[in-house]
């Protein structure tokens, strides 16, 4: 992706009460790339999105998106950048129909230059209808969000979040409770989004890591144990004893 600005977390801790959530964490993510977080629960994933979107401090390191350095930004001024993020649970309005949800999210607050380029593109149905064929839900836009299965309202979701035009989105566990169908279909859809825009997944599930088929972090106590391909991640050693061997 040209023009696109990368991640970067340089050294990053946090300590709560004495604890070490992150340790000396540092990563990078390419403008456009698809990345996989993977790691034992407490490895410290939730606490990783949490610093890149504001919601918790650094105690020590930097995070920089492109120039800027979003270690010294509020919540707000890093979402209006451009970083998006999904949480396990969706939120939308059940009473109203997928196309409103979306309408919904697109008037959501934004950034003078997300109104701009909304603007120039010719205004909210073209998007929508683009975004909803994207999510694979255009047969449903009339429908009401709260007839929709598990796995569509997550896409919704996903859909709701690219109507603010992301330049970077995070997704957290987003195929928890899918079926096989969905998570295979979840699995594409992510790789369709990225490349237009970077996308970091924290996920437990491996077989879906391995369809994303993309580069992948391990994280274990707060750092990154291992980082690679999936077949090479799964045959670190270290892997195989953090998962296995604890
Ligand atoms: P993961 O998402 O990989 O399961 P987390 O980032 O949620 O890991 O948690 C990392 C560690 O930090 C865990 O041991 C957790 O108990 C601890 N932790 C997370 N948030 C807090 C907090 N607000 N106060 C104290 N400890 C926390």
């Amino acid at each position: 992706m040209s023009g696109g600005r990368r991640l970067y977390l340089d050294g990053v801790s946090v300590v709560f009460d004495g604890f070490r959530a992150l340790n000396n964490l540092s990563l990078i993510v390419e403008p456009g790339e698809l990345r996989s977080v993977i790691g034992p629960n407490g490895a410290g994933k939730t606490t990783m999105m949490d610093v890149i979107t504001g919601k918790t401090r650094p105690t020590q390191g930097t995070v920089n998106f492109g120039e800027i350095d979003l270690t010294r930004m509020d919540e707000a001024g890093i979402a209006n950048l451009g970083i998006g993020r999904k949480f396990q649970k969706p939120t939308m309005f059940d009473a109203l129909t997928v196309f409103e949800n979306m309408e919904l999210a697109l008037k959501a607050p934004r950034g003078p230059i997300a109104c701009l380029r909304w603007k120039l593109t010719g205004g909210a149905r073209a998007q929508i209808e683009q975004t909803l064929e994207e999510i694979g839900l255009q047969e449903r836009a009339q429908d009401l969000a709260g007839i929709l299965s598990h796995g569509q309202r997550q896409w919704l979701e996903i859909g709701m979040l690219l109507m603010q035009d992301p330049e970077l989105l995070l997704v957290d566990e987003p195929v928890a409770g899918m079926t096989d169908a969905e998570t295979e279909q979840t699995a594409a859809l992510l790789v369709r989004i990225a490349g237009r825009r970077s996308v970091v997944v924290v996920e437990h599930d491996l077989e879906f890591v391995r369809a994303l088929g993309r580069r992948v972090t391990v994280l274990c106590d707060g750092s990154v144990l291992s980082e690679g391909s999936i077949d090479h991640v799964q045959n670190d050693p270290r892997v195989i004893e953090v998962y296995l061997g604890r």
